[in-house]
């Protein structure tokens, strides 16, 4: 049973997925009562933390860039609360987790903005174990990445990514926290969306071209693209030069793929294309309410194959009711086909997923 009062604004529901962090499913009766106390003082945020009976208290100084920047004060904020949470709760409990007091967030992005903030890549590691108390192994695995990625990710404020988001599927996936809707329900929209988004990436592209920019790449995701008729996606691609391009489409969903739009996605000049089994399990994939078999994923991904695109798949690692054994088959029937590109998630439980609770 988990009891956490906080005054924190807008931050319940973080700070309760980090305490669950420290008493997971399985210790809930030993859960602590918690009552934060959250007060904006001049000059920085107060936190005054107890933790049956117990209590803590800490001040953290608002950063200057915040002053005149609404958005980072408030993302700032909710780390400071955060970091006050975890470092309670570190304490009484006597835990340690190995990302400290970071969740919801792609520990790299952080990497990136401490680095755009002026600190040196050498000193990266220490300021993520100092600042927010990541363990030092996932520190350096952090600082590691962010070095590999060196090279790829690039300031060249001419190069323009352009992103398109399509937000139907066939079926509502039980783990997916998405904006999207199925397409069955969403019928009536559709083709005035697809309007919109012919037009919009049209003032996209006019505006890149202004700006003396040029295109770089592409992604059309979701949701699941796929899910629009063949002649929906030619128009939605029609606007686009995608002559020496790196475009990919996700069509996630082996059941919308079809020798036509395939067709249509070749002739249009998209280079890469994600058909995603996330299982090699049909039991697995009827109960996360995915809507196609593993067959239905062979039969889609050779389609694919045979039209020459480069082919990406997603697997999730984890998904309920499923063994680490389970896992290592799914990965050996992936591996098996050699995809261009191997992609593997863990789930993630998040509000708003039908999974979620
Ligand atoms: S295919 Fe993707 S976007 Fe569609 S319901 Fe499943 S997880 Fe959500």
């Amino acid at each position: 049973m988990y009891r956490l009062v906080t005054d924190a604004p807008g931050q319940e529901a973080e700070l309760l997925d980090l305490y669950k962090q420290f008493y997971p499913a399985d210790k809930a009766a030993s859960a602590p009562d918690i009552r934060h106390r959250f007060a904006r003082v001049c000059g920085g945020w107060q936190n005054e933390i107890g933790i049956d009976g117990r209590k803590y208290a800490y001040f953290y100084a608002v950063d200057a860039r915040a002053a005149d920047d609404a958005l980072l004060a408030k993302r700032l904020e909710k780390r400071a609360a955060k970091l006050a949470l975890y470092r309670s709760l570190a304490d009484f409990s006597g835990l340690a987790l190995p990302w400290g007091s970071l969740t919801g967030i792609r520990p790299t992005k952080l990497a990136y903005e401490l680095l755009s903030e002026g600190i040196r890549p050498e000193a990266l590691a220490d300021t993520l174990c100092e600042r927010y108390d990541v363990s030092p192994e996932k520190a350096a695995l952090t600082a590691r990445i962010v070095r590999a990625q060196a090279g790829y990710l690039t300031q060249d404020e001419t190069r323009y990514n352009l992103y398109l988001h399509v937000p139907f599927c066939t079926t509502k996936c039980r783990y997916c926290s998405f904006i999207s809707e199925t397409a069955d329900r969403a019928a009536a929209l559709i083709p005035g969306y697809v309007e919109l988004l012919r037009r919009e990436t049209a003032a996209a592209l006019s505006l890149i071209e202004k700006k003396g920019g040029r295109l770089f790449s592409v992604y059309v995701g979701g949701g699941t693209p796929t899910a629009l008729s063949a002649g929906q996606l030619d128009a939605v691609l029609g606007e686009i030069p995608l002559s020496g391009i790196e475009c990919t489409v996700e069509a996630g969903r082996p059941d919308t793929i079809t020798q036509e739009k395939l067709a249509v996605l070749s002739a249009r000049g998209v280079s890469r294309v994600c058909v995603n089994p996330q299982t090699f399990h049909d039991d697995t994939l009827i109960g996360m309410g995915r809507g196609h078999t593993v067959a239905d994923f062979y039969r889609a991904y050779e389609l694919a194959r045979r039209f020459g695109f480069s082919l990406n798949l997603d697997l999730i690692a984890g998904l309920r009711g499923e063994t680490a054994a389970d896992f290592l088959h799914s990965l050996s029937c992936a591996a098996a086909l050699a995809p261009e590109n191997l992609t593997i998630h863990t789930l993630s439980r998040k509000r708003g997923a039908g999974l979620y609770g």
